[in-house]
């Protein structure tokens, strides 16, 4: 499982991108284009309206054997409390560049948040297809403004009307896409040529980087052998969680192309919620901090990150668990306000429909319905646990090494 957030200043393609992931990972049945309003992420009808996305509702996707949920991140600075809230409960985040635009003001904001909550991230380059577009030159950018080295793992080939593709350097593969073919199919070529050799000097920048924080990696290095790709991908992975280096992918989500990488770097560079050490809560009695384990047969305790009104159901209350298994049908406390809930439904928001659960555990995202007296950063639990999350600390990510 994930829980990430994309992050992007606006206009750089975070709901086109979102819509291409929702439609690779099987949810829509076709895109929702941003142009005429219809991009199913956005839930309101006043964000329809402006074509923005301004809440931070959840919605679940598949990819592979992983569930992917993705947070909804504002990325504008009106929205900052907003954004807080949401980079509490997602554990990585995929920030969304344009090729032209870089790294723009707004977008340094909330990239700072993200470290005050050490999120780690990875990085997609996108418009690579535009007038103007340089991907070397909004790598430096990131670089410069964000203060993390950015490792290239797929870059572009051509740019602006030649873009065509994008170089994998873990698998030192071309992937291109079948146009004709409305699912997409990723083509996977053999690199000749000046494209190769471009690679070549890429990989060897890409092993450099990850050789700094991997002995293994450099001891293969030095002896001048072959680095394995389940090598290069593990180390960078551990990297990435240690907020050491940023993974970066070039693309265009309006020409379907590098998208699917991204979708890939969510599961091999970002970390599950058992890669996350347990959350740490506050005592009601003594504010004292205390471990919550995230462990699904312990006392459940999840935190409300979001509310929605939906005029049949009522408030729909987004929750992120940090403990235990919450099911339906069954009472809840509401630990800081000291009053008892019941839980009539467990929904998973799927981008344009919902599925009624039995139950949600420990790591998990979802909504519950039937709550009465209820805001947003409450701590809901058993009656016994008077733990308070809303003021959780965040310790960096730790990887175990399997
Ligand atoms: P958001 O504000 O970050 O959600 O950005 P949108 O996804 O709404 O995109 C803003 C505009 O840029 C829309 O007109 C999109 O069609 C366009 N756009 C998004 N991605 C690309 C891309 O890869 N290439 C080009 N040329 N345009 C894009």
């Amino acid at each position: 499982m994930r829980n990430i957030g994309i992050m992007a200043h606006i206009d750089a393609g975070k709901t086109t991108t979102t819509e291409r992931v929702l439609f690779y990972t099987g949810v829509n049945h076709r895109i929702g284009e941003v142009d005429n309003g219809e991009a199913t992420m956005d839930w309101m009808e006043q964000e329809q309206d402006r074509g923005i996305t301004i809440t931070s509702a959840a919605t679940t996707c598949y990819w592979k054997e992983y569930q992917i949920n993705i947070i909804d991140t504002p990325g504008h600075v009106d929205f900052t409390a907003e954004v807080e809230r949401s980079l509490r409960v997602l554990d990585g985040a995929v920030g969304i560049f344009s090729a032209v635009g870089g790294v723009e003001p707004q977008t340094e904001t909330v990239w700072r948040q993200a470290d005050t909550y050490k999120v780690p991230r990875i990085a997609f380059i996108n418009k690579m297809d535009r007038m103007g577009a340089d991907y070397f030159a909004v790598l430096k950018d990131i670089e410069h403004k964000l203060s993390i080295p950015p490792v290239p793992v797929t870059i572009p080939i051509g740019a602006e009307s030649s873009f065509s593709g994008v170089i994998d350097l873990i698998d030192m593969c071309r992937l291109t896409f079948d146009s004709e073919d409305q699912g997409q199919t990723v083509i996977r070529d053999d690199l000749d040529g000046t494209v190769l050799e471009l690679a070549r000097e890429w990989r060897e920048k890409l092993i450099d980087a990850v050789a700094a924080f991997n002995d293994e990696v450099t001891g293969l290095y030095l002896d001048g052998q072959e680095i394995p790709a389940s090598l290069l991908k593990e180390a960078l992975r551990k990297a990435t969680l240690e907020r050491k280096l940023l993974p970066v992918f070039a693309g265009s989500s309006l020409k379907n192309i590098g998208v699917q990488p991204v979708i890939d770097g969510v599961i091999d560079f970002l970390p599950s919620p058992h890669d996350i050490p347990p959350a740490i809560g506050k005592l009601v009695k003594t504010n004292n901090e205390v471990e919550v384990p995230s462990d699904p047969k312990q006392s459940p305790l999840a935190l409300i990150f979001k509310i929605q009104y939906d005029r049949e159901a009522g408030p729909l209350c987004y929750v992120r668990v940090y403990s235990g298994t919450f099911r339906k049908s069954t009472a809840i406390f509401n630990i800081g306000k000291k009053k008892k809930e019941r839980i009539n439904r467990i929904l998973r928001m799927h981008s344009n429909r919902s599925e009624d659960m039995d139950e949600l555990s420990e790591g998990d995202i979802g909504v519950i319905v039937g709550f009465k007296n209820i805001q947003t950063g409450d701590t809901i639990g058993s009656e016994g646990y008077q733990v308070l999350l809303e003021s959780m600390k965040f310790p960096t990510p730790v990887i175990t090494v399997a």
